[in-house]
């Protein structure tokens, strides 16, 4: 390789390793993860338009690993699919979740529902729905407070199998939502044959709802479709006062974003709901 360009090369194959490395090096850190528990989780909380209240929160993960610092999902999550760990590292979340949820409610905070991201490869792993059933009878928490949310594709590949999936949660008693909705299929029939709850419109639409007209006749295609079919309809990465007015104009049932809040450690969560309640 010498000849034809010299350094160019080298550079490639070095970087390539680099990759490699760093590829192995968060590989063997997320298998121990979980044992070490360096998983927590945070929660976004979701407020209903109509109410002005709190309706539920979101659970989303976190990594602290003590090599890495402070890995993004974005990062992981592909990484734990690929590997299969997404499987134990789901159940972690799904357990912690309903138990933390289950404090809340204790606490007096009992409208509040959860909502917990599910990956493909953890939705296709046989035993998926026993597992949840297993989680919510040993938390003691009511399916109706249960919310999976799903992408697009997870649900379209093998539709018919996902289907009889998806039903078997429902007569569990556990809500259901598309998540990043707008981004993966482009055929909606499917809304009619799945047993879904709500629809929660992408952040990319949400983004410029205000400024960008197409991403605002998206926006209010999507409310219109949602409420036809009887779903409601959650906006996410609502980040200004001006596009939570909008979507309320739009009659978007939930929004979500840092204009309400971030994601937010348990502690913090539980001090931004007492402070929301005294006012
Ligand atoms: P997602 O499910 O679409 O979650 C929303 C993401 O948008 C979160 O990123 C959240 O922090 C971020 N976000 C919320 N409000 C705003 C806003 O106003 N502006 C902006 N710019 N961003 C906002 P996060 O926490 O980094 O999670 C990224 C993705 O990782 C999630 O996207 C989800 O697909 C995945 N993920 C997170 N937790 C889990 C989990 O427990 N299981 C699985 N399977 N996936 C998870
Ligand atoms: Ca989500
Ligand atoms: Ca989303
Ligand atoms: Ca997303």
């Amino acid at each position: 390789a010498k000849e034809f360009g010299g350094d160019g090369y080298q550079f490639y194959s070095s970087e390539l390793n680099h990759r490699a490395m760093e590829r192995l090096t968060l590989e063997t850190s997320l298998r121990r993860a979980l044992e070490r528990r360096e998983f927590l989780l945070h929660y976004q909380p979701l407020l209903g338009i109509g109410s002005g209240r709190i309706v539920g929160v979101e659970a989303l993960l976190r990594w602290d690993s003590p090599e890495l610092g402070m890995v993004s999902p974005a990062r992981f999550i592909p990484l734990a699919e690929e590997t299969g760990l997404i499987v134990p590292i789901g159940e972690w979340v799904l357990r912690s979740a309903c138990e933390q949820l289950r404090a809340l409610h204790e606490l007096g905070y009992t409208e509040l529902c959860v909502s917990v991201n599910v990956s493909a490869r953890q939705f296709r792993h046989d035993g998926f729905c026993a597992m949840v059933a297993a989680v919510l009878a040993a938390v003691g928490l009511d399916p109706r407070y249960l919310e999976l949310e799903l992408t697009e594709s997870v649900i379209m590949e093998r539709s018919e199998t996902a289907k009889g999936i998806l039903r078997k949660l429902k007569q569990m008693g556990v809500s259901l939502a598309i998540d990043d909705f707008g981004t993966g299929y482009s055929s909606l029939s499917y809304l009619k044959h799945f047993p879904i709850d709500r629809l929660k419109i992408d952040r990319t639409f949400v983004k410029e709802v205000t400024v960008d007209q197409d991403n605002a006749a998206i926006a209010e295609a999507i409310v219109a479709l949602a409420h036809v079919l009887n779903l409601d309809v959650v906006a996410e990465g609502v980040e200004t006062a001006e596009q939570l007015a909008f979507l309320a104009a739009l009659r978007c049932d939930v929004v979500q974003g840092y204009h309400i809040a971030r994601p937010l450690p348990p502690r913090n969560l539980l001090e931004f709901l007492e402070a929301r309640q005294e006012d």
